[in-house]
């Protein structure tokens, strides 16, 4: 059985972030009930969809899901308790903003249920921070990682980044090495970059070239790697095999149900096919589908060739790399449709093969994504 997991979007943020290509929406207050209860009406549906299956993993994430009570929180989950079959070693998961750490409400995130909180650093330097249009501070980010421990979070992500504009090498060496002092037992350590149709991509600031930013990332994996972090994707690092299971069930082509404005669900069906679905993007208008016949606006079928690279563009980015079993049983393709192109990735030497799969080779890893366009549909 593939295991299911479910996404429930928070859209709401303070402001705007001129990097986000999130589906977050920047307002002072929001009609918090009346959103809760739409997500409840929604699970009703996606409960169809899930039918006898578990779900293991949730996760709250946004805009920023820390601006919710936590009676907010505890609702949604009651409602999911009830309305699914939820795994006995459910993983709960809440992105929070330092900004809107609030001491009583991680509290209440944690005896609702939340078992893990992943909270948006970015950096421990306050210039950085105002150059990529933070709404917070180095010591708003403190405070609120001081708040999770004291709120019995054993469990919490740290999300950073490097390549920031105007970033020296010691800046980013820094800002890992602040954050290593919390003993987070996951960091989310990724680059900073231009997404399309967003402020910065329009006016870039000024981003560390691409020899500092492999410097950069060299400097700082040897520091993970010396403080008992293991590298188990592109971008995150766990100590004592703590990884996220939530995020792995993304990267190994596992489903998911997407509930909230704008969330993305995927979805495989008894004889195998496999359907992507959207919800309504903007807050009103999701709360009023949600109240009328509901929220989701659309359900795209993945033929054979889209399944393939879905699968190796998520499974690529793990360091184990690619489980042919799990390939075949995911994608319900033959390894052997691969043969062409895995001929060219072995002669530009991108991969690292077994006779159980293949992983991205050092070489790979540096050029991932010219990897993963070796497996677009048109190239398979
Ligand atoms: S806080 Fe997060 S979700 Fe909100 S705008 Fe900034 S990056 Fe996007």
């Amino acid at each position: 059985m593939i295991p299911l997991s479910l996404y429930v979007h928070l859209p709401w943020c303070v402001s705007r972030c001129p990097y986000c290509d999130f589906n977050a929406h920047a307002a002072p207050t929001f009609d918090e009930s009346r959103y809760v209860e739409c997500l409840v009406r929604e699970f009703g549906q996606a409960a169809g969809e899930a039918r006898d299956r578990t779900i293991e993993s949730v996760f709250f994430g946004g805009g920023t899901p820390s601006r919710f009570s936590p009676t907010a929180i505890r609702r949604v989950l009651d409602a999911i308790r009830t309305e699914f079959d939820c795994s006995s070693s459910l993983e709960v998961t809440l992105e929070a903003n330092p900004q809107s750490a609030d001491r009583e409400h991680f509290a209440g995130y944690r005896e609702a249920g939340v078992d893990r909180l992943s909270i948006g650093v970015q950096s421990f330097d306050d210039h950085c921070l105002r150059r990529i249009g933070r709404a917070h501070g180095r010591e708003d980010a403190c405070v609120a990682i001081d708040f999770a421990r004291q709120a019995g979070f054993s469990r919490f992500n740290l999300d950073l980044m490097y390549g920031l504009p105007n970033q020296q090498v010691n800046q980013a060496r820094a800002d890992l090495e602040r954050a290593l002092e919390f003993e987070p037992e996951h960091l989310s350590w990724y680059q900073l970059t231009l997404e399309p149709g967003t402020p910065f991509a329009v006016k870039p600031p000024p981003l560390p070239d691409g020899d500092h930013l492999w410097e950069m990332y060299q400097e700082g994996a040897g520091i993970l790697e010396r403080a008992g972090y293991a590298q188990y994707e592109v971008s995150a690092w766990c100590r004592d095999g703590a990884v996220c299971r939530h995020n792995v069930n993304y990267w190994e082509y596992g489903d998911y149900l997407g509930v909230g404005a704008g969330a993305h669900g995927k979805l495989t069906d008894d004889s195998g096919e496999v359907f992507r679905t959207v919800q309504v993007p903007g807050p009103d208008d999701w709360m009023a589908a949600a109240e009328a016949e509901g929220a989701e606006i659309e359900r795209q079928h993945r033929d054979a060739g889209s399944r393939i690279f879905e699968f190796m563009l998520g499974a690529l980015r793990l360091k184990a790399g690619v489980a042919w079993s799990l390939f075949e049983a995911r994608t319900g393709q033959p390894r052997k449709v691969l043969s062409n192109v895995l001929a060219k990735a072995r002669a530009y030497s991108l991969v690292d093969e077994s006779p159980q799969g293949l992983c991205a080779s050092e070489r790979g890893w540096r050029y991932l994504n010219d990897l993963c366009e070796l497996f677009l549909p048109d190239s398979v």
